[in-house]
């Protein structure tokens, strides 16, 4: 299976094949953007040698990123025991937004980038809890200043996978030119879609 993935560091692999069932995952992920460049991956060993070589200063918590072409990772080691994931899925959620970099039209809006990545990457939140965090009026207003981006992101793109499956989302993830408009992942729609949601449960 080839998953086109270039290893910088010799400590990548060892963290990688030690949890061999993600392979499938990326695979999977390739296949729906049908994307399959060569993308490397980088290991650091702190946030300021991070910082270092994005030229700018990365926030403390950060554990991966990207650019291009590149996933940037921290060394598993220094972020193993805080409970955010394990090493593939940092690495898969990374993967997503590489891929959806280079392969949407328009620059992709953060809560779709961060719920695409959650839903590839199996970061799995709970719908009981998130239900109650839905009551904004405009998705697009929520940025990292807010506590429950990743929760909200991840709750809302499910819907709309469940709905549209996710061949139909990707495709239009990939031609949407705008999306606040979108019949898929506008504001409205999305409004609509939690609506639904609430009135089911009356
Ligand atoms: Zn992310």
């Amino acid at each position: 299976m080839q998953i086109n993935v270039r290893f910088l560091d010799k400590r990548i692999l060892k963290y990688f094949y030690e949890e061999k069932e993600w392979i499938e995952r990326i695979h999977f992920l390739r296949k729906s953007f049908d994307y399959h460049k060569n993308v490397n991956i980088l290991m650091f060993d702190s946030v300021d040698e991070l910082s270092r070589f994005k030229g700018k200063k990365v926030p403390p918590w950060v554990i991966g990123t990207y650019e291009e072409n590149s996933i940037i990772i921290l060394d598993y080691k220094l972020w193993k025991d805080r409970g955010v994931g394990t090493f593939n899925q940092i690495l898969v959620h990374e993967l997503a937004h590489v891929i959806i970099h280079n392969s949407t039209k328009y620059p992709c809006p953060i809560w779709i980038n961060e719920g695409m990545a959650m839903y590839f990457a199996r970061q799995i939140v709970s719908d009981q809890d998130t239900e109650d965090i839905c009551d904004f009026e405009d998705i697009y207003k929520i940025d990292f200043s807010n506590p429950n981006i990743y929760r909200i992101s991840s709750y809302v793109i499910n819907l709309i996978i469940t709905k549209y499956g996710i061949d139909n989302t990707i495709l239009r993830l990939k031609t949407a030119s705008e999306f606040y408009n979108d019949y898929i992942f506008g504001k409205d729609n999305v409004n609509k879609l939690l609506l639904q949601i609430r009135n089911s449960k009356i």
